[in-house]
């Protein structure tokens, strides 16, 4: 293409939205065809609410949610701010942690009036050697059979209780991975989260289940690009948060969302402006015709 060609091509990024670092990411742009799509703030809003708490034994849900809301008002996780705004709109006012640690992809953990809390994955709990006794076991898979996150809280070694949490696909998600498909791309669905709700939000945008690759820690993303690029795939990613910049910056192109961690902006080569995933198939789109390859 021409000097020209590609001016125009990215002046036209600009007026849709997509924001590109150079002339030669086109390049890369009309040759993808995978997409990795990270859940959470991607496909998803990632403004998780707090729907409900069940709680162990003689556990008190005002204490679970002081405790767990304590914590988590630290934290700048979807999930924290789920939990710490539904525990202040309950309680009105929470305890500052004497101590407090974030664990990416796992969860926190803290202490809070003297008590040693975790909340977060059941993972995370086990790595204390700490498991849900079966009533909140129960209710953990219910809630994720219905397509939400399920985070444990634990306080002084033992399980206390399950709060559950969601958020909404994007109203756009669903069409902008129908235009990816129809520009023969396969998307992936990429998360930390819990293989029942990725497949459930997988479900509700047209991603198949042997496309939804789930609990994949945080340092482990980028692995997963490089597997599907070591399957001579080009890939393409997109993310918003910290946890994608080392995939951002490995994938064949990095797609960040404008919504989303400057972190996140810096590792892609598009910033999709305004959050809308259906940009992504703008874009590509768009750097096929500025390249000349595309009807
Ligand atoms: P994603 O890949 O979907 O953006 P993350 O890798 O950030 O998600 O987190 C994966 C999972 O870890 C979350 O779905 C949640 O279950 C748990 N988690 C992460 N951070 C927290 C936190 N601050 N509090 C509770 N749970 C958390
Ligand atoms: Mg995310």
């Amino acid at each position: 293409a021409t000097p020209t060609a590609l001016m125009v091509g990215t002046g036209r990024g600009a007026q849709l939205g997509i924001l590109i670092k150079g002339p030669e990411v086109l390049e890369s742009t009309r040759r993808v065809d995978t997409i990795v799509l990270d859940k959470t703030g991607t496909v998803t809003t990632g403004r998780m609410t707090l729907l409900a708490v069940h709680t162990a034994g003689n556990a008190d849900e005002a204490e679970v949610l002081r405790l767990a809301g304590a914590l988590e008002h630290s934290s700048e996780h979807p999930v924290a701010r789920a939990v710490a705004d539904g525990a202040l709109a309950k309680l009105g006012a929470l305890p500052t942690p004497e101590d407090f640690a974030n664990i990416p992809g796992l969860g926190v953990q803290g202490i809070v009036d003297g008590h040693a809390v975790l909340v977060g994955r059941e993972r995370l709990l086990a790595e204390w050697a700490m498991e849900l006794p079966v009533d909140l076991e129960r209710a953990k898979a219910e809630a994720e059979a219905a397509g939400r996150t399920a985070i444990a809280v634990a306080w002084d070694g033992e399980a206390r209780a399950v709060l559950e949490v969601a958020d909404a696909v994007k109203e756009t998600s669903p069409e902008a991975i129908e235009r990816l498909r129809e520009l023969g791309l396969t998307p992936i669905l990429l998360t930390g989260d819990n293989r029942a709700v990725a497949e459930s939000v997988a479900r509700e945008v047209g991603i198949t289940s042997e496309d939804v690759i789930a609990e994949v820690l945080p340092q482990d993303k980028v692995d997963i690009v490089k597997r599907l690029q070591g399957e001579g795939r080009s890939v393409a990613m997109v993310g918003d948060g910290v946890n994608d910049a080392a995939a951002l910056a490995q994938a064949d192109l990095g797609l960040a969302m404008g919504t989303g961690t400057d972190a996140a902006m810096e590792a892609g080569d598009l910033t999709l402006a305004r959050g809308d995933l259906r940009a992504a198939a703008d874009a590509i789109r768009l750097a096929r015709r500025t390249l000349g390859t595309i009807r």
